[in-house]
């Protein structure tokens, strides 16, 4: 095995937005020389003039940039690199460009192929975790071929029941069934989905879970089979099965949960022999049971909640792993330390059934401050592509406890101005005022529960009748929107694509 005991040098990061940056910031720590490629969307993005070095490698679409794999790896062997960073999305889970590194000679900074192969697929995961006595949702065993099996495994499980795709990623692939009228008519549908998306049909079923929240653990891994967990995130708050706030410590995760569940998830990353850093995503349901549902084998986009309750870089971390390091803690010396919290500033507009919204940014005003931590690729300037990821920055806010690190959050977002661009900041400044936030009553399905988009209108006209600040006043031209998207906003779990950047419809890239 090259990879081992080698220390790295040069890493190429194969990613662009606040990732790149994210990990040109630890390779500079590091004296690690950075190299970055870029689209030609991209030729005046951040990333690029930070890098030591950057590499054209070809047109905006991603499948002939960010996804071109042959392209990449003959950029890295050209710059000379040690290591290849993957960041999140794009080519991070895709195991044959791990295998691709491996076999040029190059480090991948994540897990292995035969890893990978395991947890990309849902099912597969699934059945190893069963073994493993890892506590998964009831339904299938395996892929439905046909929507009578399907029908006759929904009948067993009980509905409502869920059809996913082995293959999904990105909240995409997963739709709901409520009866069986409806589970037929959404077979073929998600089937067609699936297909488009993942290449591959490969469905499942599994039971419906109500009223939970989504409560994952952040792992690392070393190669000498050391496995630590850094505690819980809980990520309940979403949209259409897509994350949109991340906060650790999780309100209804006590010490005791925490050990007993971080030790499923460290069991649950052995049994799939996992490196590097990743996360076992849980269901809690209202009883307090956890289901395993599965293994996100990259870092996260939401991993700095984790940096920032842990002291830790995930990032570095990531690093010496990769080097053939041991990780150089052991669980018992881990602490959390306060709270933190995140919200995904997305280039969409949240009064408009969260339509993308691009272009130029020619202002924007980043919140600083006690306990705040921005990962953005914004400036002024700079271009928002309807080509990639609707993510434009990571807003976080520490304290002390989840009250300080709350109303730390809602000053910033007063002060987070974005100009030319629709984002999802005024659907976050209505929820940390909005009282089960406050209360920690979460759920995944806390924005329709609590109607937490009426709330947002009505707080938006309350503002404007108070003499609206720029920011509230630019929401306020959707005056005319804001009346028609409270009815669109109710629906979701079609799990529709069509509002979705082109960049979350590529498929994952070629087998
Ligand atoms: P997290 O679990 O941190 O929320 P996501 O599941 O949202 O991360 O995925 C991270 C990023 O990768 C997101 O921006 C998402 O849109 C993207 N992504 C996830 N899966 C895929 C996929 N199969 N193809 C393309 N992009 C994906
Ligand atoms: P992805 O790979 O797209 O992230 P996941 O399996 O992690 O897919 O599920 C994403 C989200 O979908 C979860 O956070 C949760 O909100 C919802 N979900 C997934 N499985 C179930 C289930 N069995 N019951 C209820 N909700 C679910
Ligand atoms: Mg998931």
């Amino acid at each position: 095995m090259t990879a081992k005991s080698k220390k790295i040098q040069s890493i190429l990061i194969a990613n662009r937005g606040e990732i790149a940056l994210r990990v040109i910031r630890a390779c500079k720590e590091l004296g690690i020389r950075s190299v970055a490629i870029y689209s030609d969307e991209d030729v005046r993005a951040v990333h690029v003039k930070r890098a030591d070095e950057a590499y054209h490698i070809g047109p905006a679409a991603p499948a002939q940039s960010y996804l071109n794999m042959d392209r990449i790896i003959e950029t890295a062997k050209a710059a000379g690199v040690d290591a290849i960073h993957p960041g999140y999305g794009f080519l991070s889970e895709n195991e044959n460009f791990s295998e691709s590194c491996e076999k040029n000679g190059i480090i991948f900074i994540g897990p292995r192929a035969k890893a990978m192969e395991v947890t990309g697929d849902k099912m597969k995961c699934k059945a190893v975790m069963k073994k493993a006595k890892v506590p998964t949702v009831p339904g299938s065993d395996g892929i439905i071929e046909d929507v009578e099996k399907a029908a006759d495994i929904a009948h067993e499980a009980g509905y409502p029941v869920l059809l996913k795709s082995a293959f999904g990623g990105g909240g995409r692939g997963i739709r709901l069934a409520k009866d069986e009228k409806q589970l037929r008519q959404e077979f073929e549908m998600a089937s067609a989905e699936s297909r488009a998306a993942f290449g591959k049909a490969a469905l499942f079923v599994e039971k419906y879970l109500q009223r939970i929240r989504h409560i994952e653990f952040q792992l690392i891994r070393d190669s000498h089979g050391n496995g630590r967990h850094l505690f819980e995130r809980e990520c309940s708050i979403q949209r259409r099965h897509q994350k949109l706030i991340e906060m650790s410590p999780s309100p209804v995760v006590d010490q005791k949960t925490r050990e007993r569940v971080g030790e499923i998830a460290v069991r649950a990353a052995a049994a799939v022999d996992y490196l590097n850093a990743g996360t076992a995503e849980f269901l809690r349901d209202q009883e307090g049971n956890f289901y395993f549902i599965e293994i996100n084998s990259r870092l996260q986009v939401e991993h700095p909640v984790t940096e920032l309750v842990t002291g830790l870089d995930l990032v570095k971390l990531q690093i010496h792993v990769a080097e053939g390091g041991e990780l150089p803690f052991k669980q018992e010396d881990l602490k959390m330390n306060g709270c933190a919290i995140e919200c995904r500033i997305n280039a969409e507009d949240p009064f408009y059934d969260f339509a993308p919204s691009t272009g130029i940014v020619p202002n924007c005003n980043i919140p600083y401050g006690p306990g705040i931590r921005v990962d953005t690729y914004l400036y002024p300037g700079c271009n928002v592509s309807g080509y990639y990821d609707s993510l434009t920055a990571k807003l976080l806010a520490w304290g002390r406890n989840f009250d300080e690190a709350r109303v730390r959050m809602r000053n910033a977002l007063d002060e987070f101005s974005i100009e030319g661009i629709n984002t999802t900041i005024p659907l976050y400044r209505t929820i940390m005022e909005e009282e089960n936030f406050i209360k920690g009553e979460l759920s995944t399905d806390y924005l329709e529960r609590f109607k937490v988009f009426d709330k947002m209108n009505e707080e938006v006209k309350e503002r404007a009748a108070k003499g609206a600040p720029a920011a509230v006043a630019a929401a306020l031209l959707h005056g005319e929107l804001v009346k028609r998207s409270s009815s669109t906003t109710q629906s979701s779990n079609n799990g529709s694509s069509s509002k979705q950047s082109r960049w979350k419809m590529t498929p994952k890239v070629a087998s």
